[in-house]
């Protein structure tokens, strides 16, 4: 047995609904602009065009029960609550009518970003990753598995801050449903069992600040509450 110079880094394992079971998380991606109202009030042409991806690091996931930590370097933290889904399966070149087959479950998450570094990133042609893949960036609900409520393709998708609702869409309002999303991706990367996409956010995209209480909701999905500290 090899012996490695330093301890291994503790596996990211996300908890599964009415489960004792784990979910192993290997790489995780994220669809920008995916709803038409979000693109529009980002100053984008909401037509269809290519999705196009980003990713976060497993060890930003915050995990059900965790606060937020409001991150050093910003001034202006948005909101965006996603639809996650969860691979069981993977591969490259995955055709559309294959990709649910690759799916273990749903969740919510937030993709939290520095808008404020985003916007000068995207200004100076710069890579988002600071803005968008910084520690504790992307707290999750438990996954439910499709075993137990299938391939939700609608229902409700909302964000409240303090009991007011700030963000308010439906799934049926991605512009790329999760199977395409899916197809895509696996076009640039090759996917496999343990990734997770983020499939973008509805429109009322805003700030928190420190002391705010946040929860999430997909309708008949997930929910995920958690203070901004
Ligand atoms: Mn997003």
């Amino acid at each position: 047995m090899t012996t490695t110079v330093i301890p291994f880094p503790p596996a990211v394992t996300l908890p599964v609904e009415n489960s004792a079971l784990t979910f192993p998380v290997r790489r995780v991606y994220c669809v920008g602009r995916n709803y038409a109202a979000h693109a529009v009030e980002m100053g984008h042409d909401p037509t269809r065009e290519a999705p196009f991806f980003f990713q976060k690091n497993p060890d930003n996931l915050v995990l059900p029960g965790n606060p937020f930590p409001y991150p050093a370097l910003s001034e202006n933290v948005h909101h965006e609550v996603e639809c996650y889904v969860a691979l069981k399966d993977g591969g490259s070149d995955i055709a559309v009518d294959q990709a649910l087959a690759c799916v273990y479950g749903y969740g919510v998450a937030v993709d939290f970003t520095r808008r404020d570094i985003q916007d000068e990133a995207k200004k100076q042609g710069r890579p988002w990753e600071m803005s968008k893949a910084f520690d504790h960036s992307a707290p999750v609900s438990a996954i439910v598995p499709a075993s137990a409520i299938g391939h939700p393709d609608h229902g409700a998708i909302t964000l409240a801050i303090n009991g007011r609702t700030v963000q308010s869409g439906d799934l049926s309002q991605m512009i790329w449903k999760t199977a395409e999303i899916i197809a895509e991706l696996s076009r640039y990367v090759a996917l496999a069992p343990g990734d997770i996409i983020l499939t973008g956010t509805p429109s009322g995209v805003g700030p928190v600040k420190r002391s705010d209480h946040v929860a999430c909701a997909i309708e008949g999905l997930a929910e995920l509450a958690f203070e901004v500290i």
